[in-house]
């Protein structure tokens, strides 16, 4: 590992101080799950690492006034489970629960869960996270199958991501300055980068998530879906959230389906979602949204399973915001 400056702020101003404007100076650490392996590995390489575990404003769950939740960044996966506000929003615990690992939940954070590298193990073993030919060219089967045209065939990791993109969650975003302060859409928050050492997300060097902001859920339904390979800590292969609003015909009037481990960011599919507006809550439904879902995928040259995966993710993560999941893949 590269020697480095260790910095612990008992403020997000301070934090804010110690953050270069230069992409790769310092780090922010969160549970440190992700960024340690990463810099044992010395793929990255900060010159300061900021502890913000000591910010007391990062660590609560709180009410907010007109309905929702804010969650701040520093809060771990298992307090998230075990805490009652997050009832209404079963796609978020659903996702949690996957990880299947104490230790990660435990010490994982969200705003750590959403931001943390891609998993691609070619950028993991050292090489660039951009396609210089070996991932077109190599072992892509875990790469991705939407958005995948340019440079960037990664898949984004997280698995909560979908989830808030779902329940049309905000980033609470603070710097440069100590006044700047924004509220950005998490679905905005992704990107596709374009060249190498930009990331997969807007966030300047100088910024750091505070808070995700949940809206009320107002009766509607949500889930998430993961197909996995087996019940260990590991990534899903595919996976799917949904948020559904029915009508007091039991019609669906309001819909979003965002796909999760399939492109370079959480993966919302209009299609799915059109293809839901109107429809009773049933297996045909879910049966078609998932096929809508995945019709415009661009598999790699080893990874058209994961098309089959994908379509079913969003059926199941249907009939499981319905409470019509019968269980098997
Ligand atoms: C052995 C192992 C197995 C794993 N298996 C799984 C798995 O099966 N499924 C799964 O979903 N996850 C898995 N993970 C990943 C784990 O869930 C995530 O690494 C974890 O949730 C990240 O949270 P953290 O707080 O530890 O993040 P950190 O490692 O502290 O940070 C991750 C990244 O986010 C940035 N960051 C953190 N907080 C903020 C913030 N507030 N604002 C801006 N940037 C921020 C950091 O700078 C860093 O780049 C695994 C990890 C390990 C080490």
């Amino acid at each position: 590992m590269k020697n480095f400056e260790y910095a612990a702020p008992c403020s997000e101003n301070e934090v804010l101080q110690l953050l270069s404007d230069q992409s790769g100076q310092t780090e922010l650490l969160a549970g440190g799950t992700d960024l340690v392996g990463l810099m044992k590995k010395m793929i990255v390489t900060p010159d300061r690492v900021v502890n913000i575990m000591e910010v007391p404003t990062l660590k609560n769950i709180e009410a907010v006034d007109g309905g929702g939740v804010a969650i701040g960044a520093t809060v771990t996966l298992d307090e998230i489970l075990a805490h009652p506000y997050l009832e209404d929003y079963p796609a978020i615990t659903d996702a949690i629960l996957g990880i299947n690992s104490m230790q990660l939940q435990s010490q994982g954070t969200l705003g750590g869960e959403i931001l943390q590298r891609p998993r691609c193990w070619f950028y993991r073993n050292g090489q660039e996270l951009l396609d210089t030919g070996q991932i077109s060219g190599g072992d892509n089967r875990f790469h991705a199958i939407f958005g995948n045209n340019g440079r960037s065939k990664f898949v984004q990791s997280s698995r909560i991501a979908p989830a808030l993109c779902v329940l049309a969650a905000e980033a609470r975003v603070i710097g440069p300055s100590d006044s700047d302060i924004q509220m950005i859409p998490l679905l905005d928050l992704f990107r596709t980068p374009r060249q190498e050492g930009q990331r997969e997300h807007t966030l300047l060097p100088n910024q750091l998530v505070t808070h995700l902001v949940l809206p009320p859920v107002n009766g509607g339904l949500n889930a998430t879906y993961e197909v996995r390979q087996g019940a260990g800590p590991e990534f899903p292969l595919a996976s799917a959230a949904v948020s559904l609003e029915l009508d007091n015909q039991q019609r669906v009037h309001q819909a979003r389906v965002v796909l999760g481990q399939v492109a370079p960011t959480p993966w919302s599919s209009a299609a799915a979602a059109d293809a839901l507006m109107g429809q009773p809550l049933d297996a045909q439904a879910a049966e078609t949204a998932g096929l809508a879902a995945v019709e415009e995928a661009t598999p790699l040259s080893h990874n058209g399973y994961k098309v089959q995966l994908a379509q079913v993710a969003v059926k199941r993560a249907i009939l499981r915001a319905a409470g019509l999941e019968t269980g098997g893949l």
